[in-house]
């Protein structure tokens, strides 16, 4: 099959794109490079593999890879708490008009799309566990913060709407906090930033006091689910959550890393306006309800927090 990554030189994209190389599959990336990197493919040494610079706000170089391929992984987009915090009119102009003209085109050329969402866009929830037909409680629009859940929310509606009038099918996809080797820590993500901290015996910089958890999925489950989703009919229309159940607080956290490790670091601790600027809301528990993809596919993750440490520290 013919498969267009859009993103593929992000840390998920490529790992989608080594996962789909493997088999067999002959894999179009389409990454502007603003935030994926090159080194991230460098790996992948196939034939099989096509990469092309470019941005999904390009319609026309959008419309000439969209035609050579049978289906749309669709992961480009502006990420990272620290990255949307700083650009909020490049988030809102990549994640919804990008979004648009990947879905316009692919309705064209009737191509299938699978859109990554967000586990961002359940927002100040308070409940145990979010499942997809939940209520998303975002908090208000002077918080640069929302502007990535409310960008993935207007996704998420254009890809129904597609689906409900033009028939266009697509499957849409709640990533929770997802690691796993070749993740960077430049735009804020937690688990590769203390990996390195730890690693480097330098404090571990803990934002806000710790308190809050996440919940923290090895890539390699997330491309798993990725790849049985497209493949299923009954998938398309449909949203589904892909996370791992196991609930660690940030405190936590340092205290494994720092732990398996061996390190001497220290934890400090960092308040909110001083790591994000003024005016930030945290998020502070976010555990997916993954009972409807374990229906489908029988999705559990395979790696505990413990072993994707472990794997993380021996690639940073
Ligand atoms: N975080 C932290 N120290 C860091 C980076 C992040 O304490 O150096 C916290 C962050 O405030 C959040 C959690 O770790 O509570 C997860 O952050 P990340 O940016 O990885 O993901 P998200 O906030 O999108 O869940």
């Amino acid at each position: 099959m013919k498969i267009l990554i859009t993103g593929g030189a992000g840390f998920i994209g490529s790992h989608l794109a080594q996962y789909l190389v493997k088999n067999n599959h002959q894999v179009f990336i389409l990454d502007d490079l603003s935030s994926g990197s090159l080194n991230n493919i460098a790996k992948i040494h196939s034939s099989l593999l096509h990469f092309q610079k470019g941005s999904i706000l390009d319609e026309r170089v959008l419309e000439k890879i969209i035609d050579s391929v049978d289906v749309i992984y669709h992961l480009a987009a502006v990420v990272g708490v620290q990255l949307v915090v700083k650009h909020p009119l490049k988030t809102m102009e990549n994640n919804v008009k990008g979004t648009e003209n990947v879905l316009k085109i692919a309705n064209k050329k009737r191509k299938k799309v699978l859109l990554t969402s967000t586990s961002e866009v359940y927002g100040k929830s308070c409940k145990d566990k979010f499942s997809e037909n939940d209520d998303l409680i975002i908090g208000p629009t002077s918080k640069s913060r929302w502007s990535y859940a409310c960008s993935k929310i207007v996704d998420e509606h254009l890809a129904l709407a597609y689906f409900k009038e033009k028939k266009l099918p697509v499957v849409i996809v709640r990533l929770f906090n997802t690691v796993g080797e070749g993740q960077s820590g430049r735009y804020g993500m937690v688990m590769p930033r203390f990996i390195k901290q730890a690693l480097n015996d330098e404090n571990i910089t803990i934002y806000g006091n710790g308190k809050q958890s996440r919940c923290f999925c090895y890539v390699g489950d997330v491309v798993w689910a990725l790849k049985k989703l497209m493949d299923r009919e009954e998938a398309v229309g449909e949203i589904y959550n892909i996370g791992n159940c196991e609930n660690v607080t940030i405190n936590e956290l340092a205290d494994r890393v720092v732990k398996l490790t061996s390190s001497k670091s220290k934890k400090i601790y960092i308040p909110y306006e001083e790591a994000y600027g003024e005016g930030f809301e945290e998020t502070m528990k976010r555990i997916p309800d993954i009972d409807k993809i374990n229906k489908l596919i029988g999705f559990q993750s395979k790696f505990n927090l413990d072993a994707i440490i472990e794997r993380m520290k021996n690639s940073i």
